[in-house]
């Protein structure tokens, strides 16, 4: 018949590489577990060859790990020390760049930024990858203007929304974030950097408090009011 052979011809690497990200993202492949292979090969109608270059290319996202027995395993889903760990690193760079970016009326960022703000969908069919994809252009883009690779990079190689996405949960606030998002063009749109600066520190602050308490629940940890850690605290470090 060949029809097997025209089924495989049709599946390309990128969208190998793509269903097998949102498998992971969504938990279909459960984090920390082994890769069956041999099982995805026959669920795709492709050779295992394929399967093995779209794994190979999402270590690169860290969320596969390689074994010793040229397998693949999923990568853990951030813990309460990751959560912290990733935004201690987002406070340190990104109200650096709000405030740049509220200092250069050249490469001010805020057209791009209220256009993302206008075109947000409240009515998206999944609330959680509509928040995650608007808020990684939005935070990309403030980053982007400061021009300096080595930031950008940086913030690029941690990924930081893949990993929030497998942690997110439905029930996020998203009208708050989007609140914290105006208050951050805004002081952007009208050159002000410290307003820039202030209301970035404030935005991350709020969903580390956020995120933290998915990953207490997860853990069966008592819900988190307090506040973010003295080492969090905006200024802290300035
Ligand atoms: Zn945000």
């Amino acid at each position: 018949m060949g029809s097997a052979g025209s089924t495989k011809g049709r599946v390309d690497h990128r969208s190998i590489v793509a269903k097998l990200r949102a498998d992971i993202l969504v938990g279909t492949i459960p984090p920390a577990s082994r890769v069956n292979i041999a099982q995805l090969a026959s669920q795709l109608a492709v050779s295992t060859t394929p399967v093995r270059e779209a794994l190979r290319e999402l270590q690169g996202d860290n969320l596969l790990l390689g074994t010793s027995n040229k397998g693949y395993e999923t990568t853990k889903t951030l813990d309460a020390q990751g959560v912290r760990a990733l935004f201690e690193f987002r406070l340190l760079v990104e109200p650096w760049s709000a405030r740049l970016a509220a200092s250069d009326s050249l490469r001010n960022p805020s057209p791009l930024l209220r256009s993302e703000i206008q075109s947000f969908n409240s009515h998206a069919r999944s609330m959680q990858q509509e928040m995650i994809d608007h808020d990684s252009r939005f935070h990309t883009a403030i980053l982007q203007s400061s021009e300096n690779s080595f930031v950008l990079d940086a913030y690029q190689r941690s990924h930081c929304h893949l990993h929030l996405f497998r942690i997110c949960g439905n029930d996020w606030d998203w009208e708050a974030s989007l609140n914290q998002h105006g208050k951050i063009a805004d002081a952007i749109e009208t050159l002000d950097p410290q307003g820039a600066e202030d209301a970035m520190k404030e935005h991350l602050q709020f969903s580390y408090l956020g995120f933290l308490n998915y990953v207490s629940e997860a853990s069966g940890s008592r819900k988190l009011s307090a506040p973010a850690p003295a080492r969090m605290v905006p200024g802290a470090h300035a």
